[in-house]
């Protein structure tokens, strides 16, 4: 196993307290695992995270005119969210390494999915959050014992303030969105979509995405079992996004967009203006030749409501990104009326109601 950066295509030796690039500051990644390994040679720390159910939604189909619409439940993991994936596997790391404090920054899952891992480790964690994210995101994170530390202004602040808090104590930055193992333990959802779905792949898979670790993980994922054989397919991937914060649909389709016309969302887990591994994002998309479109703050909330309405699935806002995405590439007919699509529930309801 060996850390890439895939920006100058260099690699190292892995190091826990190494996440980014030396010469080019873009996030590592990991290479060559074996995941199996990984779970005998790391201290693992789990709560039961992974093994979603995937179900068919019959209803949904319909009303949106595709032939089926799987939807893998990832709001039933521990912390009701897919991050517990990636903290398992990152808290892991540090505890191996005998680290006993780290600092992160978050819009509110994975700080939450963060503290919880963090929680059962011993491990302290600093979590930084914008003051206006959800209270029960903010209530969540504190309840499992984390430091919390509510930073005003948009999600970029408090990056910032966590970075540099980090650095003046001589603690980890620990953060989710650049830290290699997070991203590593994020391929289970695939891996499992993958072996339960063998040769029936879904020909879309559509995701909420801001600053990419599903989609990422996703596609890292099944292009090495689709380059080894082992697929019958590579499913086309989407980054769906709110017209609030659209940095990679302006990116994909060469539209100018900055932090400075960014907009306050419902969508509050994918605002992130400026996702540290936008290269990664936009390799995904075009290599399966999948696309990103972003959504309006309307048909997100008619999509939450609607799912739970018909589904019975109550959804956060950021997770019905997807469904409105998916009405807007069917509608744009770069998705057929006969193809099959997978969405991923990334979060429950019960942590932002709008
Ligand atoms: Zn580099």
């Amino acid at each position: 196993m060996y850390f890439e950066c895939i920006n100058c295509n260099t690699s190292v030796d892995p190091h826990i307290s190494m996440s980014i690039c030396d010469d080019c500051s873009y996030p590592l990644t990991i290479r060559n695992n074996d995941a199996a390994l990984m779970s005998k040679t790391l201290k693992i720390v789990t709560l039961g995270e992974g093994g979603s159910k995937l179900i068919s939604l019959t209803k949904a189909s319909q009303l949106i005119g595709v032939s089926k619409i799987y939807a893998k439940l990832e709001n039933s993991n521990p912390t009701g969210s897919f991050k517990d994936r990636g903290s398992a596997i990152m808290i892991s790391a540090i505890k191996s390494a005998g680290i006993n404090t780290i600092v992160e920054d978050s819009s509110g899952n994975a700080g939450a999915s963060v503290a919880a891992y963090s929680a059962v480790a011993g491990i302290t964690s600093h979590i930084f959050i914008p003051e206006n994210a959800p209270k029960a995101k903010i209530d969540q994170i504190s309840i499992y014992g984390a430091k919390i530390h509510k930073i005003p202004g948009h999600r970029d602040n408090a990056e910032k303030e966590a970075k540099q808090f980090a650095l003046d104590r001589n603690f980890l930055y620990a953060s989710h969105n650049i830290n290699p193992f997070f991203l590593e333990g994020t391929k289970s959802f695939s891996r499992e979509v993958a072996m339960e779905l063998g040769s029936n792949l879904p020909d879309h898979i559509v995701i909420p995405v801001g600053n990419g670790s599903l989609l990422i993980s996703t596609y890292l994922l099944l292009n090495e079992l689709w380059q080894s054989g082992s697929l019958n397919k590579l499913p086309k991937l989407y980054a769906i996004q709110s017209e609030a914060v659209k940095p990679i649909v302006s990116q994909v389709h060469g539209i100018s967009w900055s932090v400075t016309q960014k907009k306050n969302t419902c969508a509050d887990g994918i605002a992130s203006t400026n996702p540290p591994r936008m290269r990664q994002i936009l390799d995904a998309i075009r290599e399966t030749k999948g696309d990103s479109v972003s959504v309006t703050e309307d048909s997100i909330i008619k999509y939450r409501n609607l799912i739970a309405e018909q589904e019975g699935i109550f959804m956060e806002p950021t997770s019905a990104v997807s469904f409105a995405g998916l009405e807007s590439l069917v509608h744009n007919k770069r998705i057929k009326s006969s193809d099959s699509v997978l969405i991923p529930i990334t979060g429950s309801g019960l942590k932002s109601i709008v």
